[in-house]
């Protein structure tokens, strides 16, 4: 045994003591929720149509800080970014029956939101650079029946809008942009999810800031906002005072986000520039010391993007490496790499998709006559995704540690180490 023997063969380990947790939350979210608690209000939601409609002051406070963060004209905090996505697909008009298309590459709810409203989700394929949905396929699955568009901000780095956007006006279709994971980078001069009819970040325990549980949407259009905000506060039960004379969708929920959580958030938005830059420095950092390493390919940002690495997305050569990416990722974990995820998703072939049942027994939408065709989710449909998930790509997720410059060199010299002993893997 040497040095550079693997520990998979009872070499020495790489990476001996666990990499610090990732913990966004510090004194000040203390401070700021524990003075909410003392102040006795923790939610000041009404489901009536009253001032507190639109919930208590943090709420506002907070909601207020995102439109200026992000540029946008509104932002309408949720509960989750689930909760989030259903009132988005309700706000933009989904009729029952609707197609949307939806990259199979995501958290499942990008693709949920869509049924929750007896709409139809169609997944294109995507593009092997950044993961996200390939216009070209998006284009090919346009019907006469799609409707919108959910474009998906996977890992961190921005869809390509404006070609999104543009088959999107050719179509007349409605854009909505699940930028969970990636609150803070930049498409062009605009952050993404601010790029479409109306974006959302995730608030959630894993992502870069969070509250616990949490959403924040964004939207330039006045009648999406009012939308959302309905639907998040029992809009049945609101239109009437409120004078809303279109009632498509107008059936609401409890999404509402409470006091303590905005408290949290505005404390948590002003770290995030500072959070996704310390992502940036241990990805970049990670990306140069894996230079050279033949069939391994590091994450590629596109020109006029930035990535806030929620994972760290790599692609394996298999036919130039030789070894299954499962062997790969049993020798990295024995020096001690966690955080690998070898696979990711390919949502259209989650049970619920292959069998088709949904709401109840009996197929519905899909077997009911507002569903207008026979809708594949199939094996095949989207070769792209199913060859990464099944084979080539490996991810590291990043968010899950906080990495000083010292643990990410021990991970560069587990891969190296990893990739000089490929031979005595094969
Ligand atoms: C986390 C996530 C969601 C859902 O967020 P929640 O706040 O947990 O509901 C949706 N889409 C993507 C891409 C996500 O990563």
């Amino acid at each position: 045994m040497t040095t550079n023997s693997l520990a998979l063969f009872g070499g020495p380990r790489t990476i001996t003591t666990p990499f610090k947790r990732y913990n966004p939350i510090g004194a000040e979210e203390v401070e700021a929720a524990k003075a909410v608690i003392e102040s006795g209000v923790l939610s000041q939601f009404i489901g009536v149509w009253s001032p507190d409609f639109y919930g208590g002051p943090k709420v506002q406070e907070f909601e207020r800080q995102c439109e200026a963060y992000f540029g946008v004209k509104h932002a309408v905090t949720v509960n989750s970014a689930t909760s989030g996505l259903i009132a988005a697909v309700g706000a933009i008009g989904i009729e029952p029956g609707d197609e949307v298309i939806v990259s199979p590459w995501t958290m499942c709810a990008s693709a949920t939101a869509i049924l929750h409203w007896n709409a139809i989700p169609v997944f294109a394929d995507i593009e092997p650079a950044t993961f996200n949905l390939d216009p070209k396929s998006v284009e090919a699955n346009i019907t006469p029946h799609t409707r919108a568009i959910m474009a998906v901000d996977i890992f961190g780095h921005s869809a390509d809008m404006d070609a999104l956007m543009a088959i999107a006006a050719k179509h007349g279709l409605k854009v909505i942009s699940d930028a969970a994971q990636a609150p803070g980078v930049f498409y062009k001069d605009k952050y993404a999810g601010t790029l479409a009819h109306v974006g959302s970040y995730s608030l959630n325990y894993h992502k870069h800031i969070h509250t616990g549980e949490g959403g924040i949407l964004v939207t330039d259009d006045d009648g999406i906002c009012e939308r959302l905000q309905l639907i998040r506060n029992h809009a049945e039960a609101v239109v009437g005072g409120k004078g809303v004379a279109g009632l498509a969708n107008m059936m609401g929920y409890n999404f509402r986000l409470g006091e303590i959580e905005c408290a949290i958030g505005i404390e948590q938005l002003k770290k995030l520039k500072m959070f996704v830059a310390s992502r940036q420095h241990a990805a970049e950092r990670f990306s140069a010391g894996l230079k050279g390493l033949e069939g391994l390919r590091t994450p590629i940002v596109e020109p006029a993007c930035t990535h806030a690495y929620y994972v760290y997305p790599m692609v394996l050569d298999i036919a130039k490496i030789g070894i299954p990416r499962a062997r790969i990722v049993e020798a990295l974990q024995a020096e001690g790499v966690t955080g690998l995820g070898s696979s990711y998703a390919n949502l259209h072939l989650l049970p619920m998709y292959q069998q088709k049942i949904a709401y109840g027994s009996k197929g519905f939408p899909w077997t009911s006559d507002i569903c207008r065709r026979e809708v594949s989710y199939q094996r095949g449909i989207c070769p792209v995704a199913e060859e990464l998930n099944d084979r080539s790509y490996l991810g590291f997720a990043m968010c899950m540690h906080e990495l000083t410059d010292e643990d990410v060199d021990l991970m560069v010299s587990a891969f190296r180490k990893v990739w000089s002993n490929l031979a005595a893997l094969r």
